[in-house]
């Protein structure tokens, strides 16, 4: 089998590796290849005909293909080679792809490789619903390519279980296509989805958020006739009586989203259990040296502004490894700390300024992110809300590292 030489390889044609691929490009790789395994770049954006794209990098909100179009067009500018309809199949430790494409299989060996294969959704059989199997039964992306791209009404009546941002705009979508959403169930006490969703998805089309509640039954055998709700107690079990029948005929799964992490897995590449995305420095280089990462396939974003700045970082550490370019060496360990579920990066230098994206484990308010090393405070930030669904970014300059020892830690404090 034939092997071609690229200098970058992007895998993943979404808002991630479009910035990854324009940004290799642009910090002087001469050969970068884009491999997209749809028929078009942008990604789940294609999908995502609402507006909201693009409000932090930008400056206004865009639909998704909007907000893609810039960045295709600054592609197609800047002499990348894009390969649509194109798999990647396999990756090893030593940046070799194997691809598939209608022209057969084919090898790449990469200088340095950025993976950017977004994440895909957690089905029904995820979370093990109890119940019959009947048709009707989706999962929220589904529903919205159905009825964004191939305009296919799934049903009438609907259910939502799942709060996150996802579920929360296909309320919406559904209810102005004539659909009644009879409620959106979630499990936790406190919504899944940004503040913004709540309000503009389901308090302006009076749609009920039930929380602490779930789906514990299905309904149907051919199609679905209705699904069985109850409230979760603290310790996660049914509260008894509390149990109620709903007649819908479809019910919309926005239960998570996991990166998708194969190829990371089969180059051997070292993952987070928390994020299940690769643990990376803050070059974005993984574990695997020149092999970085960016985008959902790194940590599931609310806003795409974010996985499209730090695609654009890993896009140019990229170039760096790929030019034999010196990266930083990465000596200072970062860890969560008190009421923080992660911080990524994993790792960082010291020598230069490191933009930290976290989550809090649970809902507070008018409390601090504090960020340690040894006895120095390196940087305190007021949060007035915390929000388990929003990303928090805090930007630390890199002299606010020095004249101290040891790991870095981050933390939620009064
Ligand atoms: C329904 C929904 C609504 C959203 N709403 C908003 C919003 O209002 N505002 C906002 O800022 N953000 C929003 N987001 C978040 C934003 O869309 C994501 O953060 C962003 O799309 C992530 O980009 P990505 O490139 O990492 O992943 P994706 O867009 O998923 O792109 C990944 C690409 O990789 C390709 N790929 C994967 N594996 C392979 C392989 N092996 N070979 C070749 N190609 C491969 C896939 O085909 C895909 O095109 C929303 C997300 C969703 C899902």
């Amino acid at each position: 089998m034939r092997t071609e030489n690229v200098d970058v390889a992007v895998v993943g044609g979404g808002p991630a590796g479009l910035a990854a691929a324009a940004a290799a490009r642009e910090a002087g790789a001469e050969n970068v290849l884009l491999i997209e395994r749809g028929e078009r770049l942008g990604g789940i954006l294609n999908q995502c005909i609402h507006d909201g794209f693009g409000t932090k990098m930008l400056g206004e909100a865009l639909t998704g293909p909007e907000y893609a179009q810039i960045f295709i067009d600054r592609l197609s500018d800047s002499g990348v080679t894009s390969s649509l309809e194109t798999m990647v199949l396999d990756l090893t430790p030593d940046r070799e792809l194997t691809i598939c494409s209608e022209d057969g299989i084919r090898r790449i060996k990469a200088g340095s490789v950025v993976l950017c294969t977004g994440c895909r959704e957690r089905t029904r059989g995820a979370i093990r619903i109890p119940g019959t199997r009947p048709a009707g039964v989706f999962t929220a992306g589904v529903v919205q390519e159905y009825m964004n791209l191939r305009n296919i009404l799934v049903g009438r009546k609907a259910v939502i279980l799942g709060s996150g941002d996802i579920g929360l705009i296909m309320a919406r979508r559904l209810t102005l296509e004539g659909v009644k959403v009879e409620c959106v169930a979630e499990i936790l006490p406190y919504p899944s989805g940004l503040a913004r969703n709540i309000v503009q998805c389901l308090d302006d089309f009076d749609i009920p958020l039930y929380l602490s509640t779930t789906v514990v039954d299905i309904h149907g055998v051919e199609r679905l006739q209705g699904v069985t709700l109850a409230q979760i107690g603290p310790k996660g079990g049914v509260v008894r009586g509390t149990k109620r029948f709903i007649d819908c005929d479809t019910l919309l799964l926005s239960v998570g989203l996991i990166p998708e992490n194969e190829l990371a897995k089969k180059a051997g590449i070292d993952l987070s259990p928390v994020t299940t995305g690769p643990i990376v420095d803050d070059q974005f280089q993984t574990s695997v040296p020149g092999i970085f990462c960016g985008g959902n396939a790194l940590q599931v974003h609310d806003l795409v502004d974010y996985a499209s700045m730090e695609s654009q970082k890993a896009g140019q550490s990229a170039a760096t490894f790929a030019g034999a370019g010196k990266l930083p060496d990465q000596n200072i360990d970062v860890q969560p700390g008190n009421g923080i579920r992660y911080v990524v990066p994993q790792t960082l230098s010291g020598e230069e300024a490191v933009d930290f994206s976290m989550r809090v484990f649970s809902p507070g308010s008018d409390r601090y992110v504090v960020f340690r090393r040894g006895d120095k405070m390196v940087r305190r930030m007021k949060q007035t809300e915390l929000d388990p669904a929003a990303m928090i970014r805090v930007r630390v300059r890199a002299d606010r590292f020095k004249g101290s020892e040891g790991p870095l830690t981050v933390e939620v404090t009064d």
